[in-house]
C-alpha cells in the first residue's frame, strides 16, 4: 500500500521486520514501552496515521515487569501514576490500552501471547537507545507475519540520522541544529478514525498506583513524596518552571541551594512528556532568549548527545566506554594514595567527611531527585575515594539507578561516562593524584560558585 510506505518513510521510522502487512490481521498494535504518553507521541500518531489507512483499531500494550534491576517502589510508583492516567487519555480517543504484569526477565511472552489474541496488521515499538540490534530481532521473530517498526519519541532530532557516536556536544550542536526546523515542530495528535472495541469476554485493564503494593517490590527506596507522575503533572511542572524560573535560568541552574532548574528528567525519563511539548513551549515563552537557550541547549543538544552515546557506543554502562586519554591517565594513577575510602553502604548512607557530598547524597536518596550541578560532584568524589576507577563507575551507576527517580536513563550513563571517563570532555592540567588529567572539581570551588552552607542546611541529617 504505497500511502503505508509513506507512513514509514519518515525518518522517524525503522522498520524493524519488513513482512508485508497481514490481510488477515484486525488491528495496529503498539507496543508502548518509554514514551509512556497520549499525547505528543511520535510512535502512538505512527501507529494511528497507520491504522487510519488501514481502517482498522490502535490497541496499545504495555507489559509490565514485575523486576526490573535497580527499579524499586520510588520508580514503580511514579510510573504507575503516569500509566493510569495514559490508560485514561487513550480509552477518551477511542484507543484500546491492554496492561499485563508479567513475571520473567522480559514482556516478550506476554506480548507474543498477545499478538496472537489480537492478529496485527502492523506492530508500532517506541525506540530504546539501549537495545542492541539483536533484542530487535528478537522482537521480530515473536509475530514474523506482521511488520514492525520502531518510531524515535524520545528525541527530537532522529537518532538515526547521527549514524555514529559524536565525540562531543561541539560535533553533534551543528548537526542537531541544522535538522531542527525540520523535526522541532507539533507532534499533531490526530482523530482516531476506527474506535477499539474491547472484546466483551475479556475484563479491561486497571491500571492503578495501588498496583505497587502487590509487585513485592524492592519498598526500601521510598515513593518519591515531591514527585507525582503523569503527564498533568508534568505539563503542570512545566507551565511553573516557565511563570517562575525560566527567566534567570541561564545563571540559576549552577545555584543548587535555590532550586532554578525545570526538574522535568523524571517526566522525560518516563516519557510523560516529550521533548518536542516541552522545547515548542520553551521557545514561544517570553523569558529572555539567552535563558531559553540555555535550557535548549541542555533539553536538546546535550540530552541528544546522551541518547546518541548509549545507541552507538554498547559499553555505556561501564568505564570500558571511556575516552581512550581518560583510560591512560586513570591507569597511570590507578596505585596513587587514596586519601579517604568509603564502601557503597557508606556512601550510601551518606557517611563521609565532606558535609556537601553528604548533603546531595541525603537530596538524592529522600526527594529521588539531585541537583545537576552537585550530580558532577557527586560522581567525581565517588572516583577520589574508590579503590579503583571501574568499582567507582560501577557504584556511581548503581546508586544513581537506584536512588535517582530520572535514574536508568542515557543521560544519567552519559553523565557518568563524563565524570569518570571523560566522555565528552578533555583532558585537563595540572595532572592530579587519582584523577590523572581527568577534570577535577573540589568543594572549595563549588562553594565558590553557590551558597553551599545554605545547600548543606536544607538536606542535613
Ligand atoms: C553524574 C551524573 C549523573 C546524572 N544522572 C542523570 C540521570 O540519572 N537522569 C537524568 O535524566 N539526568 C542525569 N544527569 C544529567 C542532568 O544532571 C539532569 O538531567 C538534570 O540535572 C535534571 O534536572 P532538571 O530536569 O531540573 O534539568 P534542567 O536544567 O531543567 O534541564 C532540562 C532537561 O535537560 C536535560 N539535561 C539537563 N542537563 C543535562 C545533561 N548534563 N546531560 C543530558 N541532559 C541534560 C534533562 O533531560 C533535563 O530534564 C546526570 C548528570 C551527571 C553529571
Amino acid at each position: 500500500m504505497r500511502s503505508l510506505d509513506l507512513v514509514s518513510a519518515d525518518p522517524r521510522v525503522v522498520v524493524r521486520n519488513g513482512a508485508a502487512i497481514d490481510p488477515s490481521g484486525r488491528c495496529v498494535l503498539y507496543r508502548m514501552r518509554r514514551a509512556q504518553r497520549a499525547l505528543d507521541n511520535p510512535a502512538l500518531e505512527t501507529a494511528i496515521a497507520a491504522s487510519n489507512l488501514l481502517a482498522q483499531p490502535v490497541v496499545v500494550f504495555f507489559g509490565l515487569l514485575a523486576h526490573r534491576p535497580m527499579a524499586n517502589l520510588r520508580h514503580y510508583s511514579f510510573m504507575l501514576e503516569g500509566l493510569a492516567e495514559t490508560a485514561r487519555r487513550l480509552v477518551e480517543r477511542r484507543i484500546g490500552f491492554v496492561f499485563r504484569i508479567c513475571t520473567g526477565a522480559n514482556s516478550n511472552r506476554e506480548f507474543g501471547r498477545f499478538c496472537t489474541e489480537v492478529r496485527p496488521s502492523l506492530v508500532v515499538c517506541d525506540e530504546d537507545p539501549t537495545r542492541r540490534y539483536a533484542e530487535w530481532i528478537r522482537e521480530a521473530l515473536l509475530y514474523p507475519s506482521a511488520p514492525l517498526w520502531s518510531v524515535d519519541a524520545d528525541v527530537i532530532v532522529p537518532s538515526k540520522l547521527l549514524e555514529r557516536e559524536q565525540f562531543a556536544a561541539r560535533t553533534i550542536r551543528p548537526r542537531i541544529q541544522k535538522r531542527l526546523k525540520e523535526f522541532l515542530k507539533p507532534v499533531g495528535n490526530r482523530s482516531v478514525r476506527f474506535a477499539w472495541k474491547d472484546d466483551p469476554g475479556v475484563k479491561p485493564p486497571v491500571v492503578s498506583p495501588k498496583l505497587a503494593d502487590r509487585l513485592h517490590l524492592d519498598g526500601s527506596v521510598s515513593a518519591a513524596s515531591e514527585f507525582r507522575g503523569g503527564t498533568d503533572a508534568a505539563l503542570a511542572a512545566l507551565r511553573r518552571f516557565i511563570r517562575d524560573r525560566l527567566s534567570g535560568y541561564a545563571s540559576g541552574r549552577s545555584h543548587p541551594e535555590i532550586d532554578a532548574t525545570s526538574q522535568l528528567s523524571p517526566y522525560l525519563h518516563f516519557g510523560q512528556i516529550g521533548p518536542h511539548t516541552v522545547a515548542l513551549a520553551i521557545r514561544d515563552a517570553s523569558a529572555p532568549a539567552g535563558d531559553r537557550e540555555a535550557f535548549l541547549e541542555e533539553m536538546i543538544v546535550r540530552r541528544e548527545l546522551a541518547v546518541n552515546f548509549v545507541r552507538y557506543n554498547p559499553r555505556f554502562k561501564t568505564l570500558a566506554c571511556s575516552e581512550p586519554w581518560a583510560r591512560r591517565t586513570l591507569d597511570e594513577h590507578a596505585r596513587d594514595k587514596r586519601t579517604h575510602l568509603y564502601t557503597e553502604r557508606q556512601l550510601a548512607n551518606a557517611e563521609t567527611h565532606d558535609p556537601l557530598w553528604n548533603a546531595a547524597q541525603r537530596q538524592m536518596a529522600t526527594s529521588g531527585w539531585m541537583h545537576g550541578y552537585l550530580r558532577m560532584y557527586w560522581a567525581k568524589k565517588i572516583l577520589e575515594w574508590s579503590p579503583a576507577a571501574d568499582e567507582a563507575y560501577d557504584i556511581c551507576v548503581r546508586l544513581n539507578d537506584r536512588y535517582e527517580l530520572d535514574g536508568r536513563d542515557p543521560n544519567g550513563y552519559a553523565g557518568i561516562a563524563w565524570a569518570i571517563g571523560g566522555k565528552h570532555d578533555r583532558a585537563w592540567g595540572p595532572e592530579r593524584s587519582v584523577y590523572g588529567k581527568v577534570r577535577y572539581m573540589s568543594s572549595a570551588s563549588s562553594s565558590r560558585k553557590f551558597d553551599s552552607r545554605a545547600y548543606i542546611e536544607k538536606w542535613s541529617a
